[in-house]
């Protein structure tokens, strides 16, 4: 007799509440629709339903991935960000849902500068899989993004997830180390840079740690080395109305406002995550 889908999900959530996994139920449900292809609501639907072999094969691999702590998304490869679907690679970040905050926030600003100009560009610092820009240009259809980030398979995967999204039209990459190789004016400069202290690194959890890359989430011995690098170099490649979208950590509001006022801009605007923690910043030059 073959086993059921349900039997299997037990089993499943057995394995993984006993490595410790918290919200082990969540997880599997997520997992097995993801890789049986299912909606939510459809996996439920199948619990009496048999399971072929080589989908429990898959199944009882995916779980074991999950027992040593790899993040879900990284085991299926992909993950939703603001309603599109992003390809992850070792070298990107996973996208957080904390960060559609800072699409949201820019929307707007994005939208009444293509409406006023006919057009908008903008510029995503290290973009990783290109959620934050992709998102933004399928959000106005009159706006044009350049990603750039330090790392080739960045790149890589951020122009396959244009590709997938169907906005490669619109979409350019870079290779640069933060402003060092970019040319020209833009009128909004986004960026989620890494942001924590490197001391704290090694104390992020198991999922964070291991599996999103250092290079994404190391700020410096104070968290804030990237930003202060932007802030130096902003004002040279901002068009005079522009503004500058920033994700920020939680306890770090006041030092990067700091920074982006010792270099002329001004804070329009702040909005916090779902948590209700500081975590979008939105500047403008204050000199026109
Ligand atoms: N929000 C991420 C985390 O909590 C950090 C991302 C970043 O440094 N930009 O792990």
């Amino acid at each position: 007799m073959p086993e059921t889908l349900d039997r299997l999900l037990a089993e499943s959530r057995d394995r993984l509440k006993s490595a410790g996994i918290e919200g082990a139920a969540v997880d599997v449900r997520h997992l097995v629709s993801g890789l049986l292809g299912l909606t939510l609501a459809g996996l439920m639907a199948r619990g009496g339903e048999p399971v072929s072999p080589e989908d429990a094969v898959r199944i009882r691999a995916a779980i074991e991935r999950r027992a040593a702590r790899e993040p879900v998304y990284r085991i299926l490869g992909e993950r939703e960000f603001h309603g599109l679907t992003f390809k992850l690679s070792k070298e990107t970040l996973e996208p957080r849902p904390d960060t559609e905050t800072l699409v949201d926030c820019l929307i707007p600003h994005v939208r009444r500068i293509a409406v006023r100009k006919g057009s908008c560009r903008l510029i995503d610092l290290g973009t990783g899989t290109g959620a934050i820009c992709l998102a933004l240009l399928a959000s106005v259809l009159d706006a044009r993004g350049l990603g750039t980030d330090i790392s080739e398979d960045a790149l890589a995967t951020a122009r396959e997830n244009a590709e997938r999204n169907s906005l490669a039209e619109r979409f350019a990459t870079l290779r640069s180390d933060w402003f060092e190789a970019v040319e020209g004016r833009f009128d909004v400069i986004v960026s989620n840079p890494p942001y924590i202290r490197s001391i704290v690194v090694g104390e992020l959890e198991p999922e964070v740690r291991y599996h999103d890359p250092a290079a994404a989430l190391d700020g410096g011995n104070d968290g804030l080395d990237a930003y202060r690098t932007i802030a130096q170099h902003a004002g040279r490649h901002l068009e005079a109305d522009g503004v500058v979208g920033l994700e920020i950590g939680f306890d770090q509001k006041q030092a990067v406002t700091a920074l982006f006022r010792a270099q002329g801009f001004r804070l329009l605007e702040s909005a916090t995550d779902l948590g209700g923690n500081d975590r979008v910043l939105i500047f403008e030059q204050d000199v026109k």
